[in-house]
Parts: C-alpha cells; structure tokens; sequence
C-alpha cells in the first residue's frame, strides 16, 4: 500500500488548515495539551495492580511533575497465563486516583465492547501495539470522540499506522495521538526489547499533524537504557513522552507487569527535568514530497 495515492483525512495535505509542517493539531487530554511547544510526560504503572500501588505512583508522578497517569486496567499480554490486570476493578481505582491526585487518565482498551465504559472512566483511551489493526476497536474508539492514543504495530509501516488513525478520524474524532513504542528488528532481545524508531519521528510530522509521542519503556524494555532514549525522542521531534514507573518504595520483584522497564520516580523527574528544558524541535522546509508506505 501506497498512501502518497490514497486521500486520508489524517494526511496534513487533506487537512488544508495544516498545510504548514511547522504546525501540529494539539490534543488536550484533562487540560493537558499535546502537540505544543512543551513536551508533555505521561507517566504510570504499566498496570494497575491495586488501589495502594496505583495512588502511590501516581502521587510520585505528579511530584515527579508528570502531567497525565497512564496504568493499564485491561492489559493485553502475549501469554494468556500471565496477569491480564484488574478490569473493572481496574478502572474504579483509576478514577479515584483522578480524584485524588488531579491526574487525568490514560488507559488501554482491548474489547470493543468496553470502549464505552472504558470511555466514561478514562480522559484518554490508549490503543496498544497488539490492537493496531483491531478495525472494530479503532472505529468504536472513534466514536467516542475521546483522545486516542494510538500505539504503532510494532511490525507497522507508516502508511499502515497512519491507515489505522484514519479509522478513528473517519468516525469524525480526530484527537488521536501517535506513540511509536519501538519496533522489531532482528536485535530483538539480544540487549533491548524492540529498537526505538527514532527515524519514522520526523517523516510521520511532515506526513500528519497530528502529535506523536515516545514510549521508551516499551522500545527498550530495560530500565537502564529508558532515561537515554527518552532524550534521543524528545530531540528527533516528538510531543512527549510515556513512561513506566515503579512505586516509590520500588520492589522491581512484585511487579506483575513490565517490571524490568520500569524507572524509579527520581529517574522520572530527571527526565521531567529534562524535557522542561527543551522545546519540540521543528521539522525541516520546504518539506519534499512523503512517499508514505
Ligand atoms: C503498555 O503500554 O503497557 C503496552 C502493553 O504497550 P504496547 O501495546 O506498546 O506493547
Ligand atoms: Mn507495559
């Protein structure tokens, strides 16, 4: 597939307001806008695993100047032995915590079914790498008309993600977020999860307008090597970032989920730190014609 032939509405040359590649459509998700001057971090447990761990890491999150709480109710795991996170349950705490800290929240949908109460719980519904090409879910996603968040397919060209994102646009919702999570190479596991594509940041703006954000946690899958690739992100041009994060009092041993990619919370206000200090860099013009495949 070819997508320089095919018209998406997500394509910034459809989209005649952003015909100019120094501007992205900012996505504002609980008051948090995405897609501006300042990269924006979002941050969490990969999952909620009970109301103590999820209220103490987003405490240490908002503390770590973290903007938005991503923690995973449903959780899509490769093996359907291991935690599959708490569901409902899940949600419930999560909404607390909104209540508490002032966090707003990014989760993850699996089920088309529940995209509506998924939708009611949630600021914002992350769609995972797995369900990239779940057509059923992205179309209910869209007609939500909530932020997306919109994971590549970690085998995923551009022209396929970007078809992805057109199915959540075509319902008419077009606050999608694009976070590229690490793909897959034949270095897989050898000394990193996935490899951070850092190449496809620049191509996807020219492309979109829409914002897109970094997940070093995923692409790295080792804690050491996230506060690096998250720098490398944020200076190869996207919008923010997404992190895992341990509980303050940290035993990486009782996670359930993703326990090696998880940083500690003073790790998490570095990069904070860090981000603060920068602007979005801006894209290159003029801008040659995107062959997008
Ligand atoms: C996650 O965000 O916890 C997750 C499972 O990510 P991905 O869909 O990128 O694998
Ligand atoms: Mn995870």
């Amino acid at each position: 597939m070819n997508v320089s032939s095919t018209d998406l509405s997500v394509l910034r040359r459809c989209w005649p307001e952003y015909a100019d590649v120094s501007k992205t459509h900012r996505v504002t998700v609980h008051g948090v806008e995405i897609g501006g001057a300042a990269p924006v971090v979002i941050a969490g447990p990969c999952a909620v695993e009970s109301y103590d761990q999820t209220l103490n890491v987003a405490r240490a999150v908002r503390a770590a100047g973290g903007q938005l709480l991503r923690g995973g109710a449903y959780k899509p795991r490769t093996s359907p032995h291991s935690f599959q996170g708490l569901g409902e349950e899940g949600l419930e705490i999560l909404a607390e915590v909104r209540r508490l800290t002032g966090l707003g929240i990014v989760t993850e949908v699996l089920d088309p079914r529940l995209v509506e109460r998924v939708a009611e719980q949630a600021d914002m519904l992350q769609i995972g790498s797995r369900s990239m090409q779940n057509f059923p879910l992205l179309t209910e996603a869209g007609r939500t008309r909530m932020p997306v968040l919109l994971k590549r397919g970690w085998s995923s060209t551009l022209g396929e993600w970007l078809c992805a994102a057109e199915y959540v646009a075509k319902e008419g919702n077009r606050n999608i977020v694009m976070c590229e999570r690490g793909v897959r190479t034949s270095c897989q596991w050898s000394y990193s999860r996935n490899i951070f594509d850092l190449n496809v940041i620049e191509p996807l703006r020219r492309a979109t307008p829409l914002p897109i954000i970094g997940d070093p946690s995923h692409a790295t899958g080792t804690w050491t090597l996230v506060p690096s690739v998250a720098r490398a992100a944020l200076a190869a041009g996207v919008h923010g970032l997404l992190i895992e994060v341990l509980e303050p009092s940290g035993d990486r041993e009782q996670h359930r989920c993703d326990a090696d990619q998880a940083i500690t919370p003073e790790t998490l206000a570095e990069i904070v730190a860090f981000a603060r200090g920068m602007q979005v860099p801006g894209i290159p013009e003029p801008a040659p014609a995107p062959t997008v495949k």
